[in-house]
């Protein structure tokens, strides 16, 4: 047996046989051959490339906007050039390379061609050439996640890293629990497994390299263990954990009809982080009062295609129905960084500060017209608010509101509904946001941190990092500073402010952000019955005085100790980020 410790990063229990993924990276690697390896070499190639073409013929039988369905029937082409087959087996013949080198080089080759035209056609196409390369990479390297987006039998996925857009497109019904050697709490896969409640351990450092497919493993994502082949022992161990586990359940469910209030009635709303239409179900059912952050960009994420007004307008719409009449924040696309869409020509070599969000968004504005348009549509069945992410300074707050109202206009005259009110928000998740936050307050009607980036970029610490995980501190003295600053500028402009990232559904959090004074607080749907239940015990008067006493403090140590013993005084029940 073996024991590998790491992050809990999503609760509960797995217990089953082992797949063993490797994450396939999206670059070609290169490698030599030897001339009698040819003619395998190419072999690969040509399966690849039919594997490709079957896979763009099944999403283009599928229900997709024409413009999709153009995109889709152009990259067909692509792939049947006999120019571009042609000069790629030459390649794998000249240069003794193996094939997803080749691919990689003759269309970079192209790619710099077409780019260095004066025509916009052509510089298009260039965009397409380079989709139609990952396609086929893609299917020469096998990629790992094929295999598992149809499982025959259930599993406990072990692999060394893992894409949201990969988890994205797995067979989730089959997937027990997850094991990755990488990743930190707050990544976007952390988040959305934690959405698909699959218990999750991050960070084992290695478990994918001690374990082969089909052998028994288990996964505590309440503890952060991950088990190699458990002896009898630690089975009937983790068994009794996992009774426990469920009792607490039991008793959290008493929470859902409660409001959130505190003993001498100060009230918090508690909203749902969903990142799909099908968590909406999760979040009524623990009782939240609307869903605080919609992370949009996931819709980009399902298919090869960008989603049509259409398919956004009807997601919209479903959630802001399901929800009515309490609130939906829906958040504008936030693509890039780590949420890769491909297709989009989103290749950054710093893309935690690069081309994202809003930066996106304002140079595609084809694009984003469309979420907008689409949203303004759905408006008119629910209570939609709508929110801006990663905004730097005023000029970028002022482009995006700019254009929002152009698009507003432009409904009026095509006599497009909409609801006239809608709130707009914009996110606090940029130092220089933090910084400004009295001048941006002015201009919008509600903030909402999101501590998961602003820690990173307060403390200049990949989020996702496990080497680093140590510095990614959301008590570190900064980070205090810059919330209860940002929330002092909201409520001295009049404005509310909701906090969205994962402090937020940190048992081990909700007392000091209550008393830090925040208006509503948004979390994954797993985790809300357990804050609910923290705040209900203590006086707001309390939260208080720990706010203040933990914000003269100067270190993180010192509050994390702090504010653990304060928790472990008052509850015998509590997990931790
Ligand atoms: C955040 O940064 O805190 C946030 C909620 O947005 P995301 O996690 O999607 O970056
Ligand atoms: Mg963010």
């Amino acid at each position: 047996m073996r024991i590998f410790k790491g992050i809990a990063a999503s609760e509960g229990l797995a217990k089953g046989k082992a797949l063993v993924h490797h994450h396939a990276s999206m670059e070609a690697e290169k490698q030599h051959i030897l001339s009698d390896g040819v003619a395998g070499e190419l072999e690969k190639f040509r399966t690849a490339l039919a594997s490709a073409k079957r896979l763009l013929e099944e999403h283009n039988t599928k229900d997709i906007a024409k413009d999709s369905r153009e995109i889709l029937e152009t990259h067909m082409l692509m792939l049947e050039d006999p120019d571009y087959i042609q000069q790629i087996e030459d390649y794998i013949r000249t240069n003794l390379v193996c094939s997803q080198w080749a691919v990689d080089s003759v269309t970079t080759n192209m790619v710099n061609l077409l780019e260095a035209t004066d025509d916009e056609l052509l510089r298009e196409r260039a965009i397409d050439f380079r989709d139609v390369s990952l396609h086929l990479i893609d299917a020469i390297k096998g990629k790992g996640e094929r295999r598992m987006e149809h499982l025959d039998e259930d599993v406990v996925l072990i692999a060394d890293a893992l894409m949201p857009s990969e988890l994205f497109s797995m067979d989730k019904t089959h997937i027990l629990g997850i094991s990755l050697d990488g990743g930190g709490r707050a990544s976007h896969v952390a988040i959305l497994v934690r959405a698909f409640n699959i218990p999750t351990v991050l960070a084992t450092n290695g478990a994918s390299k001690t374990v082969h497919d089909g052998e028994e493993v288990i996964v505590d994502g309440t503890y952060g263990e991950v088990f190699i082949r458990p002896d009898h022992t630690v089975s009937q161990m983790l068994d009794e954990r996992f009774n426990l586990w469920q009792e607490h359940e039991v008793e959290l469910h008493k929470m859902v009809e409660l409001p959130t209030n505190t003993t001498d009635g100060h009230s918090v709303l508690l909203k749902a982080n969903i990142q799909t239409t099908s968590e909406v179900d999760a979040a009524k059912a623990c009782g939240a009062s609307g869903i605080g952050l919609f992370r949009s960009e996931f819709l980009f994420m399902e298919s090869l295609e960008n989603p049509s007004e259409e398919r956004q307008f009807t997601v919209y719409r479903q959630v802001l129905e399901a929800m009515a009449p309490k609130p939906v924040t829906i958040r504008t696309i936030d693509i890039g960084g780590d949420k890769m869409v491909s297709g989009l020509g989103i290749d950054e070599k710093n893309p935690i500060l690069g081309w994202r969000a809003v930066r996106f968004c304002l140079s595609r504005k084809d694009i984003f017209t469309v979420q907008l348009r689409a949203l303004l549509r759905a408006s008119v069945y629910g209570k939609l608010q709508v929110m801006f992410p990663m905004i730097s300074g005023v000029e970028e707050l002022n482009a995006v509101l700019h254009l929002f109202e152009h698009v507003k206009d432009e409904c009026r005259r095509e006599s497009i509904p909409f609801d006239p009110d809608i709130k707009v928000g914009t996110m606090i998740e940029v130092p220089s946001a933090a910084l400004c936050a009295d001048i941006l307050a002015k201009k919008v009607d509600f903030f909402s941190i999101g501590t998961n980036d602003l820690i990173q970029y307060t403390i200049a610490v990949d989020r996702g990092n496990e080497k680093i995980a140590y510095l990614y501190q959301p008590f570190h003295p900064g980070v205090l500073r810059s919330i209860r600053m940002i929330i002092q500028m909201a409520h001295q402009n009049q404005i509310p402010v909701s906090l969205c990232g994962e402090m937020a559904s940190d048992p081990l959090c909700s007392v000091l952000l209550a008393g830090m004074g925040l208006d509503e607080l948004s979390m994954g749907s797993q985790s809300l019955l357990q804050v609910r239940k923290i705040l209900r015990s203590v006086s707001y008067e309390e939260a208080k005085s720990l706010a203040d006493h933990v914000l003269g403090m100067d270190s993180y140590l010192t509050i994390t100790t702090y504010i653990r013993e304060w928790m472990h005084d008052r509850f015998d029940h509590f997990t931790t980020i």
